[in-house]
């Protein structure tokens, strides 16, 4: 029996190359490949991988079962996907965060879906389907997953080399716009940390990248990994919220266990647009200025995520927001528009305030990434996308590129210091490359 693995691609225009900070490995699909058994009742059982996003997908693949794993930007290619190989009679499953927050429209495009984690009924779908009663629907219990991947099936592929390994799931907050939060109503779900030093001595890598949702969501919790990594001499990136700021000894304990860089999502300089967001605990941590300047005298730098769209955006806040990022001197930084995610708080209110522009923005056809999928209050919806395309363009320009890549020299180690610039320099190219892809079309796919 062989299963066929498939990571679907946002999409890409016809031509060009694909986008290179889209090329993580995928850490779900190293997962399902450890929690399928080698063998069901005598039959062995294999598996492949079709990662869209770096190769092309061999439709005619000799396969038993296609499962997709699918998020709200890939859902468009996922369906496409998925009829191709249903058209051979070959059953397709699905699962993931978008098909979690959209079951009854996933199960339109597949035969079975998996809403919630995979871990406790990935087992029980394999066996179904041995046995041809493959069900509809699989409901994941959330917080096991007490599993180590395996990541042989990503042998041959070409991914950034950074060692995805997984601390946690789930975030305490509710921020209004955040799938995370729905997905996971709101509680934080910790991994073993026996694991979690397991995984990381198995890296192949130097770098390792800490998958979590808000790592520092449990202080005491996170105290305790740090304390137990520190002898892997590892240097890791994570994210988290500015809440580490006011721990001075989790900060020590992070720079100790080799944290370089943290993502933090500031969102908003905006007090009205915090509210808005359900994210006033950014307001309610103490002058932003002072715990940025924490971090950064920690030796950690700063990936800072800011969002627009909310409804006190216009002009003025993303040149705040632009202004602030430079005067910080911020490893990097993304100034990204408001999406509303299927199901989430945010969406219901657009809805309901009948601003949405596409019901279904991931299935538009006319949808590209980049653009605005609803009206903001103050500002045209084209007019934002363009200020964050221009925030973007200004934070790489050479001139701003050169003055952070020297702040950074005092902040972070050597090692990291010499792939600020790789990076900085490839996110700087890619700007106008993301801009505008057509959402769920690879229009180099081979006619077959
Ligand atoms: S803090 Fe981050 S992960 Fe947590 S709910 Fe807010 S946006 Fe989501």
């Amino acid at each position: 029996m062989k299963i066929t693995f498939i990571v679907p691609a946002i999409g890409k225009k016809p031509g060009q190359k694909y986008i290179g900070t889209w090329k993580m490995e995928p850490l779900t699909i190293a997962v399902l490949k450890a929690l399928t058994p080698p063998e069901i009742e005598n039959e062995t059982v294999t598996a492949e991988l079709f990662d869209d996003r770096t190769e092309l997908i061999d439709y005619d693949t000799k396969t038993d079962l296609v499962c997709i794993s699918v998020e709200t930007y890939t859902a468009k290619r996922g369906y496409k996907i998925a009829a191709k190989f249903r058209e051979r009679g070959i059953p397709v499953v699905m699962g993931g965060y978008h098909i979690t927050l959209c079951p009854e429209e996933a199960a339109e495009y597949c035969d079975s879906v998996i809403v919630g984690n995979a871990e406790t009924v990935w087992g029980r779908m394999l066996l179904d389907f041995y046995h041809g009663e493959l069900k509809k629907r699989y409901t994941g219990e959330t917080a096991e997953y007490e599993i180590q991947p395996d990541k042989s099936i990503f042998n041959g592929k070409k991914y950034l080399p950074v060692s995805l390994v997984e601390t946690g799931r789930g975030c305490i907050h509710s921020c209004e716009f955040c799938s995370i939060s729905r997905f996971y109503n709101s509680r934080y779900y910790s991994r073993s940390h026996d694991l979690i030093v397991d995984d990381i001595q198995k890296s192949k890598h130097r770098y390792t990248f800490l998958v979590d949702d808000n790592l520092v969501a449990d202080h005491e919790n996170a105290m305790r990994l740090f304390e137990k990594i520190t002898p892997l001499n590892i240097k890791w990136a994570g994210q988290g919220t500015l809440s580490m700021a006011k721990n001075p000894n989790l900060l020590k304990a992070m720079k100790k266990s080799g944290c370089e860089i943290i993502l933090i999502g500031f969102e908003s300089l905006n007090k009205e647009n915090l509210k808005q967001m359900n994210k006033s605990f950014n307001l309610s941590l103490g002058e932003r200025d002072e715990l940025v300047k924490r971090v950064h005298d920690a030796g950690i730098g700063i990936y800072a995520t800011f969002v627009f769209g909310y409804d006190n955006d216009d002009e003025r806040t993303v040149e705040d927001a632009l202004e602030f990022a430079k005067k910080h001197n911020f490893y990097t930084a993304a100034f990204n528009h408001l999406l509303p995610f299927p199901n989430t708080a945010l969406y219901n209110r657009l809805k309901t305030d009948n601003r949405l522009i596409y019901d279904k923005w991931w299935l538009e056809e006319n949808y590209h990434y980049g653009e605005l999928s609803f009206e903001p209050k103050k500002i045209s919806a084209e007019k934002l996308s363009e200020l964050c395309r221009l925030a973007r363009k200004e934070f790489s320009a050479p001139k701003t590129v050169l003055s952070r890549g020297f702040a950074s020299m005092g902040r972070t180690s050597p090692l990291m210091w010499s792939l600020f610039w790789a990076m900085n320099l490839r996110l700087g190219e890619e700007i106008d490359q993301k801009m505008y892809v057509p959402i769920g079309e690879n229009l180099d796919e081979l006619p077959k």
